[in-house]
Parts: C-alpha cells; structure tokens; sequence
C-alpha cells in the first residue's frame, strides 16, 4: 500500500479551499483488523480520534474515516483489485447543517444567575433543544457555584489559551481540601466532539440537584439511588470541561469538524493551523524513537489531525490539564469525554498488555524503535495484573450502564485496539505513577460517545448521549468506589 499523497496542486488548493473541502464519512469493510493495518498507518487519512476496527453483524470489521473525495478516489483505486475489501462512501453529508443539534445563542444562565440542569431529574420526554456554546459551558460553572456555595467550587486554570482565552475547571462533592477528590474527568480536547462538555456538566448538574432534593436519578430505563448519588459525590470529582476552548470556539462557528486547538507557530492557514491536544501528552511523545518505523501513533506534520505539536506538554491547554494533577494529588481515577465510536477505552494505548514482564515497560529504552506492532511479541506494555482486572471490571461496568439506558448498544476495548497512539490523556494518567515516582495510581478511560464519525449529533442523538453518558459516569464512579480509591 502506498501512502496517500496528493499533488502538489492539490496541497496548494486545500489551503485556500480547506473551509469549504467536505469530508465525508467512509466505511472501509475487511475480514479481519489487520487488513487496515496498511491503512491506518497513513496519518494523512482522518480515523476520527483513533482508528477502531468495528465487527460488523456479518463476522466482518468495520473501519470509519472521514475523507476528502481525492482521498475515496485514491482508495477505491488501490483496493480496486482486492475482493476482500470494500470501501463505501455515505450519500453527501448532510451532518453539518440539516437535522444537526444547533448550538445554542446567547447565555440560556445568563451569566450565572440560572443553575444548570441535567436530565436525570427530569421527566424520560425532557429534552434539551441546543448544545453550550463557549460563553455557557462557563456561565454553567458559575452557576453551579452560585447555586452550591461551599459546595461546587471554580477556579481559573494557569494556563491562557494560545488565542488568549482563560480556562476553567472545578471541583464538588469533597468539600474545600483539594487532597480529597479522587475523580477527574474531562472533556471538550477534539473541539468537533459535540456534547463532550454538555454530557459532564449536564450530569454534575443532576448530581448536586439530586443530593440536595434527597431524590435519585432517572436515565432511560436506569435509575440511582440518592445513597448512590451521595457516595459518588463524596469520592470527590474534578471537571474540566471544556480542555480546547480556541478549537471549540473556531468548529462551533465554521462548521468545519475542526479537532486541534488554534496555535499558529507551526503553520498559520487551513489543515496546518493546530496541535491535536490527544498526542501532545508526556507518555512516549517522541514516537519517532520510542516506536517501532513501522507505525505511526501520532503525527510529526503540522497539517495532520494527529500532528503532535513541538515538544510533550507543548501547549497550554495539556498544560493545564496536566495542572490538575498537582492541585489534587489524590486523583486515582481519569475519564476523558470523547466521540465517536461508541466505546470505553482502557489502558494501555501504546502496545498490546502483558502481566508477566515488568521489566518490559514504556521507561525501559532497550524497548525503544520496538513498540506499538500490536501483532507481534517483541514488545508487549506491562501492567500488573490487578490493575488489568480493576481497570476491565469499571470499563464494563460503563458499557452495561450506557446499555442499560436501552437505546444503543457499546463496547470496552483495550485503546491499543487497532493501531497504537502515543502522547494520550489516558496513558499519561496511568503512566504518572511510574514515571514520577512518589505520585498516585490513577487508572485512564476514554469514552467514545455518539456513533461513529457522528461527531455532530442530531438534537435526539445529542439527548440519547447525555443520558447514556451520565449512567456510563455513574458505574464509572460506582465502579471506583468498590475497587476502592
Ligand atoms: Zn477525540
């Protein structure tokens, strides 16, 4: 298979064309994973958050992208002559207009006077009609806090956005001693992933609503008990709701399934403009040394969806996401809000596990140029067996709940599944605890919400998220409580 490269002529119209180039959704069908594997190496190709090989009801897998029709053309061309292999292109997309949740106008808290509230302790027909913009992902916080004084705390993060923007996280359930909290979530990093922040603030509304009525909480055809409501509470969470406020602001306004934040310095027009936030973590960042050549877990291009910025934790929005860790050092569970695909990642993200040799781990340079083949045995990631079992244990936990819920099916997987990634929020929270020595253990998920490439969902899609969400955050936490934090 060769790689993907357009004509130079090509290249120097999609700058100028990038805004108005569609994208539109491909379904590429194998008998087998490792048939894409040729495929997803090719970091010029957009697999949405990372390529996951779907089993389809006909024994066969599925593989999602979005693509430009240069891209499909050159596709169709190069499995024209393997029958194993289809390639299906949607029907031009209709996602970025007609039938798509709008985003909401103005400030429906105005400014922090109104207190958000979730759907779990609304009638099953309740429906909210639009998704937050920028201005009230924050006026929610500030209501919240109002709403909860001594009770929902807010604070601005170190950090300002390259586009100068302030972020801002918050804490509740533990009382004012930051030591305390045990659960960090965090959502909004792809800024095309709507609902991500929606689906957190929605359910910390219902928490804090629920715990004060004395009442439980309602999720389709799941149901909390307000005991349940309080113990999750009291584990302490962490929001950071909206990690890529540049992003969002830019995608919410062009309609672009925009994904990297807004940093210019290392290219300032169309596809070059932008670091994706999910590679630019401190776990084997630089995937040129620690990686086998073989795979491409992020992107040194700057017009990649995957580029992976200039140095680990070069910008400030993994900056201040990593800033949380120090403020709550008692963090021992991490849960990243992504979509689409429909699935609960767990670690490792890097290589297939292994529990048998710990000498065989992402610190360990005799490894380095070998990770990330997930077919072979000559690298393996370590993670004790205990960890394997507790972090499996609250993934599934997750999927039964946003199941349970009754409207769609999803699945756990381990986030290596397919193809490896490097610098990822979850690896790197689950990584702090041996490459740091003397901070805590903190398990990382990522969910994957919303169907695949779905990444603008329509008003009833964007409903059905929050609610199987919140009942995936509420066996999340459950889970956590059990294993113990
Ligand atoms: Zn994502």
């Amino acid at each position: 298979m060769k790689q993907f490269v357009p004509a130079a002529a090509v290249v120097a119209l999609q700058v100028t064309a990038s805004l108005a180039e569609e994208l539109l959704p491909v379904q590429i069908r194998a008998p087998s994973p490792a048939h894409f594997s040729d495929l997803v190496a090719n970091n010029t190709l957009d697999f949405g958050c990372r390529p996951i090989a779907h089993p389809t009801s006909d024994g066969k897998f599925e593989l999602q992208a979005l693509l430009t029709r240069d891209q499909i053309s050159w596709l169709h061309g190069e499995y024209s002559s393997d029958e194993a292999i289809t390639v299906q292109e949607t029907a031009l997309d209709k996602r970025q207009t007609s039938g798509k949740a709008p985003i909401g106008t103005g400030d429906r808290f105005s400014g922090g006077s109104l207190t958000p509230s979730g759907l779990g302790t609304k009638a099953s027909t309740a429906s909210i009609a639009s998704i937050l913009n920028v201005d009230e992902i924050n006026s929610a916080l500030t209501g919240l806090a109002n709403a909860y004084p001594g009770a929902f705390f807010k604070y601005n993060l170190p950090y300002t956005t390259f586009q100068g923007r302030t972020s801002v996280a918050a804490y509740t359930g533990a009382g004012p001693d930051t030591s305390k909290y045990r659960l960090y979530l965090s959502a909004g990093m792809h800024a095309r992933e709507r609902g991500g922040p929606d689906n957190l603030l929605y359910w910390v509304s219902d928490l804090l609503a629920a715990n004060k009525s004395g009442s439980g909480l309602t999720y389709g055809k799941k149901t909390y008990t307000n005991a349940q409501v309080k113990s999750v509470l009291s584990a302490g969470i962490v929001l950071f709701p909206l990690v890529n406020p540049d992003g969002v602001v830019y995608d919410q306004s062009s309609g672009s399934l925009w994904r990297k934040n807004r940093n210019t310095r290392s290219g300032s027009s169309g596809a070059s403009v932008g670091v994706d936030l999910n590679r630019n973590f401190n776990f084997l960042w630089n995937f040129r040394k620690f990686f086998s050549s073989s795979v491409s877990p992020a992107s040194t291009s700057p017009s990649s969806e995957a580029f992976y910025g200039t140095a680990p934790e070069s910008e400030q929005e993994t900056k201040n996401h990593v800033s949380i860790y120090d403020k709550f050092p008692g963090i021992k569970w991490f849960m990243d809000i992504h979509s689409a695909a429909g699935t609960i990642l767990y670690s490792w993200g890097d290589d297939v596990n292994q529990s048998t040799d710990p000498k065989m781990n992402f610190l360990n340079s005799t490894y380095d140029g070998k990770r990330g083949v997930t077919g072979d045995s000559v690298y393996k990631e370590y993670i004790p067996a205990a960890d394997a079992t507790a972090i499996k244990r609250a993934a599934d936990a997750t999927v039964a709940g946003m199941k349970g819920v009754g409207s769609r099916s999803y699945v756990s997987q381990q986030a290596v599944g397919l193809y490896p990634t490097s610098g990822a929020s979850d690896d790197y929270a689950f990584s702090r605890f041996w490459a740091e020595p003397g901070v805590s253990k903190v398990y990382g998920f990522t969910m994957e919400f919303g169907y695949s490439t779905n990444f603008y969902p329509t008003t009833a899609e964007f409903n059905n998220n929050i609610r199987d969400t919140n009942a995936g955050f509420m066996e999340w936490a459950l889970t956590a409580i059990a294993v113990g934090l």
